[in-house]
């Protein structure tokens, strides 16, 4: 098997002790395997390890992977990076899902561009949990007006909540943020019953804390790939 292969059982291996740790299922738990930097022949790699699921930040960058890939059918492609408006309608030709929904005007050209191509996209809402100025997301208390704006866009089909914790050293900075994305998460689904279940959190440096806090979604890069340049 390739080495890349060899990282994807590790991390599997890795996401199921986590999960039996936290007396929980590993199939509530999906990797998706963030490809950004990479070549196609790497994605290629995870894909023959079993990965479906694929995270890009550059639009640009999907577009030419996907393109190299299409023959993949059963390949999804998740965007993970801020969306400029005008790069919206790559979103709805290649994506499966958008996991960096942070914008209401974004959602309204999304809406639009789906509606003419006859589908409906998956949505994870960013929140930026760390504070940090840096960070793309909407701050956890303007989450619920936003959810409730959201509805007005009926091809967004809302899944959930994304976010990057604290690069920390200190484990209860970095658990705090994954507290606070499950804290917000819990109240929209008192609010609307379903639709809210996803937490996307947890990267290579902190998926196994990141699943002890409830996490469905891990998104792993380097671990998988390697450091990237
Ligand atoms: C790059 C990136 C990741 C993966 O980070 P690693 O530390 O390499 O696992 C996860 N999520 C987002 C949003 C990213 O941009």
């Amino acid at each position: 098997m390739s080495e890349v292969g060899d990282r994807v059982d590790e991390v599997r291996a890795q996401i199921a002790a986590a999960c039996a740790d936290a007396g929980r299922d590993p199939a509530e738990v999906r990797l998706l395997a963030v490809s950004k930097t990479r070549p196609s022949s790497t994605v290629r790699e995870a894909y023959d390890a079993g990965c479906r699921w694929f995270g890009e930040n550059r639009l640009q960058e999907l577009r030419e992977k996907a393109g190299e890939l299409s023959g993949l059918t059963d390949l999804s492609w998740s965007v993970i990076g801020h969306v400029q408006r005008n790069k919206a309608a790559v979103v709805v030709d290649l994506a499966a899902e958008l996991q960096s929904l942070d914008s209401l005007e974004l959602a309204a050209d999304l809406d639009r561009r789906l509606a003419a191509a006859g589908r409906t996209l998956d949505v994870l809402v960013q929140v930026n949990t760390s504070g940090e100025a840096t960070k793309s997301g909407l701050r956890p208390d303007e989450v619920e007006a936003f959810a409730e704006s959201l509805q007005a866009y009926g091809r967004l089909v809302p899944k959930g909540l994304m976010t990057i914790a604290l690069p920390s050293e200190d484990d209860r900075e970095v658990a705090a943020c994954f507290e606070t994305l499950a804290r917000v998460r819990d109240r929209l689904r008192d609010r609307y019953g379903s639709g809210w279940d996803d937490l996307s959190m947890g990267m290579s440096g902190d998926f196994r804390l990141a699943i002890a806090h409830g996490s469905t979604c891990v998104r792993i890069g380097s671990a998988l790939f390697g450091p990237r340049a």
